[in-house]
């Protein structure tokens, strides 16, 4: 979207969120999602409780509240304000549980991703006057230890003698990044292949010491390929760093064995992890192929019909895209080069509104220059196979 009222763009919507939902705000499913739902809202002081359908869970204490049935939570509560805070398998029969009780989707309830993405920093600037964001992640390095053909961020494309990002640059981003924004679900340390980064433990370290508390998971994304040391092993665990392993097992089979490897080592340390279903496929954004003659209305529509959750901090340039950004530099096209948000710059007392709107995709422009090279939300229909390799698939 172009910015046509920058700083107040979102002043009608927030008037339209009843005031429940900036006070006293319930989950319903006390399960991982929801505890992590709670722990976001928890940080800005409006979180009421949980509910659960599971009679085992109920009257056990989550995040320092019980939690309770439905019918308990509306006989005492006359205001409601509940986010349904369980997997999207499950979440559409939970909203028609609600629906029967006359709770209406949008006004009395909201679904996670939607709650995350635009309800809680909707709420958290206008009402409580912080940030809050959904995702963000520091690209280490772009260099990788497998060589994807369709890497969404044209990682093949980069050598491994290439100059990863400076550990002084990984801080600076973190400090840049953690003076605007209060509160984070989750924040990223990706590549390439991260664990080709030297400065992996201090990085970790860096921001662990600094920032944990503002955020929720703190996470590394790998490919699997390679088993971290002792040092960052300790730090991983002493800041509790999840590990979201990446599993192109069914193109790569040599990799079971190295996936079983770090799994054992993270187990060693009691770090968490989630290893990836090795089924299904990838989607192809169309970035090394395509090159779209596009005026700038079918740029913002482009762009607005995709709002990729994907932002990038990167010293103290905020990209609202990391692949569009990455891919750029990967592919040296040279686009996109102004396409961010300064976070230096962000000085007046209207800043956190600023920073809101960027972050639900208003900008100068309303698009990325980038947006040319790619399907965006349409890359659905262009289903490729899962981590096929440039060079074969021992190289
Ligand atoms: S493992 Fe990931 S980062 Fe590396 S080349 Fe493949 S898709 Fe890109
Ligand atoms: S359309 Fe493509 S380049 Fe543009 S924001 Fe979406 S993913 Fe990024």
């Amino acid at each position: 979207m172009k910015w046509t009222n920058r700083g107040h763009e979102f002043d009608e919507f927030s008037a339209s969120i009843k005031d429940e939902f900036h006070r006293n705000i319930y989950i319903f499913g006390a399960g991982q999602i929801g505890e992590n739902t709670g722990r976001c809202i928890r940080a800005f002081g409006i979180l009421g409780g949980f509910i659960d359908n599971n009679k085992e869970r109920q009257g056990q204490r989550l995040l320092g509240h019980t939690i309770m049935s439905l019918d308990k939570y509306i006989s005492e509560n006359s205001h409601i304000a509940i986010v349904i805070g369980v997997s999207k398998k499950y979440s559409l029969e939970i909203a028609k549980q609600l629906e029967k009780e006359n709770l209406i989707h949008g006004r009395d309830f909201f679904f996670d991703d939607e709650f995350h993405n635009k309800i809680l920093p909707v709420i958290a600037t206008y009402f409580l006057n912080k940030t809050y964001m959904s995702l963000a992640q520091i690209t280490l390095t772009e260099r990788c230890s497998l060589k994807c053909k369709k890497c969404a961020h044209a990682c093949y494309n980069v050598g491994n003698q290439t100059q990863d990002l400076d550990l002084s640059e990984v801080y600076k981003s973190a400090d840049m990044f953690f003076s605007k924004v209060d509160y984070i679900n989750e924040f990223v340390l990706i590549g390439g292949e991260p664990l080709l980064y030297k400065g992996l433990s201090k990085a970790i370290v860096y921001i662990g010491n600094k920032y944990r508390s503002q955020i929720g998971i703190f996470s590394i994304t790998t490919n699997g390929t390679i088993a971290p040391d002792e040092e960052t092993l300790k730090v991983c665990q002493k800041y509790q760093v999840l590990y979201r392993i990446s599993n192109y097992a069914k193109a790569l089979p040599r990799l079971h064995q190295s996936h079983m490897k770090l799994i054992k080592k993270l187990q060693e340390y009691g770090i968490e992890y989630k290893l990836y279903d090795e089924d299904g496929y990838w989607i192809d954004y169309g970035f090394d192929y395509l090159n779209k003659d596009m005026d700038e209305e079918e740029l913002t529509q482009t762009f607005d019909r995709c709002l990729t959750p994907c932002r990038e901090v990167r010293g103290n340039k905020l990209y609202f895209c990391v692949m569009a950004r990455s891919v750029s530099d990967n592919l040296h096209f040279n686009e996109g080069q102004d396409d961010y948000l300064d976070l230096e710059l962000l000085k007046s007392d209207n800043y956190k509104k600023v920073l809101l709107e960027f972050n639900l995709g208003y900008s100068e422009k309303g698009y990325l220059d980038m947006c040319h090279r790619c399907h965006g939300i349409d890359a659905v229909n262009y289903p490729i196979p899962i981590a096929e390799q440039l060079y074969g698939e021992d190289k």
